[in-house]
């Protein structure tokens, strides 16, 4: 199975993709965190991308295209992969395309989980998100539940970011619905309900 994951910051797609490669041994392939492991390891392509990343901001498609691509060719991505905040505006969405053309393969369907832009401010102001592993959780964990490591507020968790990183989701990344819709790929799930009753619906969806 080979899944995007859309849906706005804050929506939940993180919390899905976690519980699908638990369940099914799938790659889970998030530019936030790729990029964050770069920050962190202070590679040259993290240091350019943190400044785009503290102000909310896309980092350039040239620097995200080749991480993913890169991603997307190793061992365990032929097992199946979920993209989790790629494609993020439609040049990455045909860069992806492509891509997923000279190797062959082809995506399953476009997931978006659908949330209402209130409850994302609410969630992502007492989100804490774990400094080793990425693992997110509300405001009371102090230590991460999967591996111990500390929680921490990101940089971009705070409310005057989140505000531009919601009007960059409106007018870039919102859109790719309609591009997935029109190939008939696209399957909205309501990501405004506890994360259980979000997953159950997913594997429906997807007939798992
Ligand atoms: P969220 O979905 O909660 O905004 P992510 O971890 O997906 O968080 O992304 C954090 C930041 O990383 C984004 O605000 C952006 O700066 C950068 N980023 C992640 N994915 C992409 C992408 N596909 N294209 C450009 N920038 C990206
Ligand atoms: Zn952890």
């Amino acid at each position: 199975m080979n899944i995007v994951l859309l849906g706005a910051p804050g929506a939940g797609k993180g919390t899905q993709a976690q519980r699908l490669v638990a369940d099914y041994g799938v790659a889970h392939i998030s530019t936030g965190d790729l990029l964050r492991a770069a920050v962190k390891a202070r590679s040259e392509l993290g240091v350019q991308a943190k400044v785009y990343m503290d102000a909310g901001q896309l980092v350039p498609d040239r620097l995200v295209i080749g991480l993913v691509k890169e991603r997307l060719g190793q061992d365990d991505a032929r097992r199946g992969f979920i993209l989790d905040g790629f494609p993020r505006n439609t040049d990455q969405a045909v860069a992806l395309d492509a891509a997923l053309e000279a190797a062959g393969v082809a995506l399953d369907v476009a997931l978006l989980v659908d949330v209402a832009p209130q409850v994302i401010v609410d969630r992502l102001s007492s989100r804490r998100t774990c400094r080793d592993c990425g693992y997110t959780a509300g405001a009371a964990a102090d230590a991460c539940p999967r591996c111990g490591g500390e929680m921490y507020q990101r940089d971009d968790d705070r409310p005057e970011t989140i505000k531009r990183r919601l009007d960059v989701y409106q007018g870039q990344t919102a859109p790719l619905a309609q591009y997935y819709d029109e190939r008939g790929m696209l399957r909205r799930v309501d990501g405004d309900r506890p994360a259980d009753e979000v997953y159950a619906d997913v594997k429906e969806l997807l007939s798992l």
